[in-house]
């Protein structure tokens, strides 16, 4: 810690307490805090959250979103809102989080020494956020039984590093490893899908590869029925094209291509 910056260690916020000095950055200084909410807790099981020093400081900031979503629960049971926590998997996400949190930014944790000590951190929009982590994980396919995996193991928590596997699963076997050659270039699906080159994420790279799509097909977003291209009569246009010439609907022409119709029967007037 800089000797610059003023130490706000065992200073208490609302119903936080700074228990040290979490990083700063951009000239910002971050805390870890515990939150009365789990003082009940056994230390090692306590959540830390991380705040910004200006915020605390100033009364921005005083528990560790506890509040804010006490306040939605009255809310939401005074409306016909569903309350949060029918939402799926929300508990073993939140489990998730805290625990990534824990290995990454508290110093007391068992598994630090993997994660935070070697400068793997959690990306600032899940740290501050558990809902971004958790629409994250939903859009991700989550279930239960999987795990988060880091696909570049340099590089921290964050959204376009992270994939969900099954549990006991090596990352030595995942599609990380997978070498894919796509016109010139040979490298792995992890890095097609941060190749410039690559219009999907990599979890429809991954999912493509596994129904056994290879080449560029792999990294680029389909293109709509209309736009994909057809040759009748030695002439070659795109569907569009062709039901405008030959004035059949672009309808009619998706129902008879995904029938397998070809040629004549494609393109027939009745
Ligand atoms: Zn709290």
């Amino acid at each position: 810690m800089n000797k610059n910056i003023k130490d706000l260690t065992g200073n208490n916020y609302g119903k936080l307490t700074v228990i040290g000095f979490a990083y700063s950055d951009k000239g910002k200084t971050y805390w870890n805090c515990y939150c009365d909410c789990d003082k009940d807790e056994p230390q090692e099981k306590r959540k830390v959250c991380v705040k910004l020093g200006k915020y605390l400081q100033d009364g921005s900031t005083s528990s560790c979103g506890c509040k804010r979503r006490e306040h939605a629960k009255e809310i939401s049971q005074h409306s016909n809102k569903k309350p949060r926590t029918n939402k799926p998997y929300y508990s073993q996400l939140r489990n998730i989080w805290g625990t990534l949190i824990n290995r990454c930014h508290n110093p007391k944790y068992k598994g630090y020494k993997y994660y935070g000590a070697k400068g793997i951190f959690v990306c600032n929009e899940w740290r501050d956020n558990f809902e971004a982590f958790y629409d994250w994980a939903i859009k991700h396919s989550y279930t239960s039984g999987l795990e988060i995996n880091r696909l570049d193991q340099s590089r921290n928590y964050m959204p376009d590093n992270c994939e969900w596997m099954p549990k006991g699963v090596s990352s030595a076997n995942t599609c990380n490893n997978i070498l894919m050659k796509i016109g010139n270039k040979e490298q792995s699906l992890a890095a097609w899908s941060r190749d410039p080159e690559c219009e999907v994420c990599y979890s429809t790279i991954r999912e493509r590869y596994h129904k056994g799509i290879k080449g560029i097909a792999l990294i680029k977003k389909k293109k709509p029925f209309k736009d994909s291209i057809y040759t009748y009569k030695r002439k070659t246009q795109t569907f569009k094209e062709w039901s405008m010439e030959l004035n059949i609907s672009i309808i009619t022409l998706r129902n008879r291509f995904k029938r397998g119709y070809k040629g004549n029967k494609l393109f027939s007037h009745n």
